[in-house]
């Protein structure tokens, strides 16, 4: 879809998403800027801390409970606290996607959201750097005038695909059976995108979490007290 196309559009070429969207990616580059314009279909994020959970050879993030007996918790898990996901339509393809950033993006865009409604105009995202020196930027594209997307359209883009339902901790049965590996293996390729996605695995892992980390992975990773929570990061993404 052409970028003139984007901004003046009525959002009648604009394609319905699947039952499974793609998250949202931006490639990350040492040396130049990656960008792509977007549309908010959510004002405010759905927020909840994800259990990054070892299991078929990858880490697959499953929602904290939050409840004392969250299994995730009970089983010291790593957490990822404080993610926050929105639907977006991708301008290059037109289609639903799920934007999951962490605590720092989420105050930009809550920064953003003070100079307008999310919804009401394209948003260009911004990415430079890779892995731990990659920074998201966030911007209403320029002379654009707000527009709402109809519910009809906005119902029409999701599909059947519920966020809330997608952001559904697992069951205590499901839970095992995922961290057992005995489980239903059809999520893993679901999983697998979502932690690509979202670049850096450690990135939202504090200091306890990413000890622990260390050793459920038997890691040989030592992590003395003048170490900062992103010496220990590095160290562990050294060991892997
Ligand atoms: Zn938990």
């Amino acid at each position: 879809m052409s970028s003139s196309n984007w901004l003046n559009e009525s959002y009648d070429n604009l394609g319905r998403s699947s039952d499974r969207p793609d998250f949202f990616k931006l490639e990350g580059s040492r040396n130049k800027k990656t960008s792509r314009v977007v549309r908010f279909l959510r004002e405010i994020p759905l927020v909840v801390d994800r259990h990054v959970v070892p299991a078929y050879g990858t880490r697959i993030p499953v929602t904290c409970t939050g409840e004392e007996d969250c299994p995730g918790c009970k089983e010291n898990i790593p957490v990822r606290k404080v993610r926050g996901f929105y639907e977006v339509v991708n301008s290059e393809t037109g289609t639903v996607e799920i934007l999951e950033r962490g605590r720092k993006d989420l105050r930009k865009l809550k920064m953003l959201r003070s100079e307008g409604k999310l919804t009401e105009r394209p948003v260009v995202i911004t990415r430079t750097g890779m892995k731990l020196e990659s920074e998201y930027a966030f911007d209403f594209v320029e002379g654009t005038k707000p527009k709402q997307i109809s519910e009809e359209k906005k119902a029409e883009l999701i599909g059947g695909f519920v966020l809330e339902e997608y952001l559904t901790p697992l069951s205590k049965k499901e839970f095992y059976d995922l961290i057992n590996e005995t489980g239903r293996k059809g999520r893993k390729d679901e999983k697998e995108d979502a932690e690509e996605a979202t670049g850096d695995a450690f990135d939202d892992m504090e200091r306890n979490a990413l000890k622990i980390y260390i050793k459920k992975n038997s890691l040989n990773v030592t992590v003395y007290k003048s170490d900062s929570d992103d010496d220990i990061r590095e160290k562990i993404r050294n060991a892997e």
